[in-house]
């Protein structure tokens, strides 16, 4: 016997757990599109006439934000979608996800801009991890994360973007919430979720719009969308503590639904708290760039810093017997 739609009573084809809703296909697409409008009504995330720069990767999580935020804003004709992908350089992995990136946004009739790290910072992820200190080695998304950020802001600048979109779905954010927690950085929750309106300057605002939605719904409504996304793991990806926790809460979620979306109001929660206290809540600039920081100098800076002393080094050559 087929399972009934809970909207329109047409044959189900995906159970959305955490509302126990039953849908059929144009009723997934429909209550997606609903939810991503409402997460961006009721976070004041857009305005009219606004120019969107999206963070594409070329993954289902931002196939699906544009997807979504194009089916939206055909609907205004004053504001501008920009997909943007960043190649941060790793060999065998982005070549094929940009090219799924160039797909979708060709279908979309949109152009997709490209910024590699590369042209950026003169080196390629895959060479920033080859020549790391084996003393004392980061983990390669450390230094992809931090430079990816620098390279989106840069780049939405560049673009005269009012606003970035990121593909943050409802299980990366529970992640990155517990993540905080467990390192002792809970301040960190409200800097990264910072609303539109207290934006810093020389920072373009970033907007989640896709926050609501889970990695289940993503992958269906992709799935029945037939999205061209790329759907390998990154190399790297094994190197993240993110993994422990993405499994730890997949396994709560599916014996609890909904401990995903608690998490993501608990981290809303932490997020008002501290913008209650800017005193507490407010940190320094750093001296080279201007983000705002902890300390006198901010990660990204940090990291530039050290790449290129290595780079120093490197051309330096070590010092060899008979050298002057
Ligand atoms: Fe970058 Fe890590 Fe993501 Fe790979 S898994 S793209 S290295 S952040
Ligand atoms: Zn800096």
């Amino acid at each position: 016997m087929s399972v009934i739609c809970s909207k329109c009573g047409q044959d189900a084809v995906y159970l959305r757990r955490y509302t126990s809703e039953r849908l059929c296909k144009a009723c997934l697409v429909q209550t997606t599109v609903d939810r991503v409008r409402k997460t961006i009504n009721r976070n004041k995330m857009l305005e009219a006439n606004d120019r969107i720069v999206v963070a594409i990767s070329g993954g289902k999580d931002s196939a699906v934000l544009l997807d979504v935020m194009h089916r939206i804003e055909r609907n205004y004709p004053g504001s501008e979608l920009v997909p943007l992908t960043i190649d941060e350089g790793i060999k065998g992995y982005r070549d094929e996800a940009l090219s799924a990136a160039r797909k979708l946004a060709e279908t979309l009739g949109l152009k997709l801009e490209v910024r590699s790290f590369h042209d950026m910072f003169d080196m390629a992820l895959d060479d920033i991890v080859n020549t790391r200190d084996e003393s004392k080695p980061l983990g390669a998304c450390s230094y992809c994360g931090v430079l990816r950020r620098r390279a989106i802001n840069t780049a939405a600048l560049e673009l005269r973007a009012d606003v970035v979109a990121t593909g943050h779905n409802m299980d990366d954010e529970a992640q990155t919430v517990m993540m905080n927690i467990m390192r002792g950085d809970g301040r960190r929750i409200g800097r990264t979720n910072k609303p539109r309106s207290s934006a810093i300057q020389g920072f373009i605002p970033r907007i989640k719009p896709i926050i609501e939605l889970s990695e289940r719904d993503v992958v269906a409504y992709a799935h029945h969308l037939n999205l061209p996304y790329h759907d390998i793991p990154c190399p790297y990806a094994v190197e993240a503590c993110r993994n422990d926790i993405r499994l730890f809460l997949n396994e709560m979620e599916h014996k609890r639904p909904g401990t995903l979306t608690a998490i993501l109001r608990s981290g809303e929660s932490i997020s008002d708290a501290l913008l209650q206290e800017p005193k507490k809540y407010v940190t320094s600039t750093c001296l080279q760039c201007g983000s705002p920081t902890a300390a006198d100098t901010c990660k990204a800076c940090k990291l530039l810093d050290e790449i290129s002393s290595r780079e120093l080094s490197d051309k330096n050559g070590p010092k060899t017997r008979g050298s002057t």
